[in-house]
């Protein structure tokens, strides 16, 4: 057995030159003797490496000068309830896409907080397998505060690969297992977010990139480590911020920008995920539920024909080093999560493990 390859759909792989990075760094970091963990947030040594994550970040996303990018606490959940405290009113009406189960919980959040959650459209079964209602049959409201959607669905492997930019009201997209994943037009945006364990670094941390005329608008009742106006004001440091997820965060960043940024990791994920769907498509062993213009490229489940065989299939792959392939406790079945980190190595050692696995029991 070489490496593992960990499927898991998060907290997820990192990088393995990350990882060594922040082992070599431990102990004392940049020369000082202690670790990166045991240095206040307001040291200028830390301060930089800090800032310099947030330039890395925009320069890898080309996030324009009006929008502000903040490293916040709570991961991507703490964001469901974030986004209507800080940009709609109590009595506001907010439209929602729903895709699947993350965007559910978002939605669930949001009646928290905001009058009417207009959910505009769903999912819909087709011939050729799930997918979402096309854009046309949309019941957009007239007035909305914001129009949410989830872009890459986690845990139904689906995803909407357009950006729906003929909505008036500005977008909202939760991209906790998209971020970076490929090349993206932030500016058709108000607001992305994104909890940081799939495709970043460490859980409990989100980003969020916020349009500059969004901010000064949150409800007066929103927690102030919550405030994207009071966040952006102290540069993610009103309160102690989470350290060591920035710092590997920020080696993610750099890793990144080492391996060509966003667009060399968009030609790698396609790949990745072509040498998948085509395999599964191929055999009558396998088999994805998800229409072929809906399929998630980050997040690909798939089925056995005989469900009986799902634990053998899961323990056989992990003797093999395949790591993290059940499916989600709700849907079942298996799950390869193929984000950044994922080497095209590993979607083809995963591969031959489903073909041998196949040949065995046919
Ligand atoms: C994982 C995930 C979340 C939840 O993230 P937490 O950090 O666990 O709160 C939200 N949205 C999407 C799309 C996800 O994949």
């Amino acid at each position: 057995m070489t490496a593992p390859f960990n499927f898991s759909a998060g907290p997820a792989m990192l990088p393995r030159a990350v990882l060594e990075r922040a082992q070599e760094e431990l102990r004392s970091w940049r020369g000082s003797g202690i670790s990166v963990m045991e240095i206040s947030h307001r040291d200028p040594a830390f301060m930089q490496m800090a800032f310099q994550a947030e330039q890395d970040l925009r320069d890898l996303m080309a996030i324009p000068q009006n929008y502000q990018v903040l490293f916040m606490h709570g991961g991507g959940r703490g964001q469901f309830s974030a986004v209507p405290q800080n940009i709609a009113a109590p009595n506001a009406t907010v439209d929602y896409l729903n895709c699947g189960i993350w965007s559910d919980f978002a939605i669930r959040e949001a009646q928290k907080y905001v009058a009417k959650v207009n959910v505009v459209a769903g999912v819909i079964d087709t011939d050729q397998g799930r997918a979402i209602a096309p854009a046309n049959s949309w019941q957009v409201s007239e007035d909305a505060a914001y129009f949410h959607y989830c872009p890459n669905e986690t845990v139904d492997g689906l995803a909407l690969h357009q950006i729906p930019s003929h909505i008036k009201a500005p977008l909202v997209a939760d991209m906790s297992s998209t971020i970076l994943s490929e090349p993206l037009a932030v500016e058709q945006f108000g607001i992305i977010y994104a909890g940081a364990q799939k495709n970043i670094g460490p859980s409990g941390f989100a980003i969020a990139i916020v349009r500059e005329d969004l901010l000064g608008h949150a409800q007066g009742s929103t927690s102030t480590i919550m405030d994207y106006t009071v966040q952006a004001q102290d540069r993610s440091m009103y309160n102690t911020p989470n350290t060591w997820a920035w710092y590997l965060s920020g080696l993610v960043f750099e890793w990144l920008k080492e391996q060509g940024g966003v667009a060399a990791m968009g030609a790698i994920n396609q790949q990745k995920a072509d040498l998948l769907y085509r395999y599964i498509d191929s055999s009558a062993f396998y088999s994805n539920p998800v229409h072929p213009d809906y399929r998630s490229k980050m997040n690909v489940p798939f089925l056995l024909a005989d469900s009986a065989l799902d634990g053998k299939f899961l323990q056989l792959a992990e003797a093999q080093g395949l790591l993290g392939l059940k499916g989600h406790r709700f849907v079942g079945g298996m799950r390869a999560s193929i984000y950044n980190a994922m080497p095209l190595e590993g979607v083809q050692a995963l591969v031959s493990f489903m073909q041998e696995f196949e040949q065995k029991h046919t």
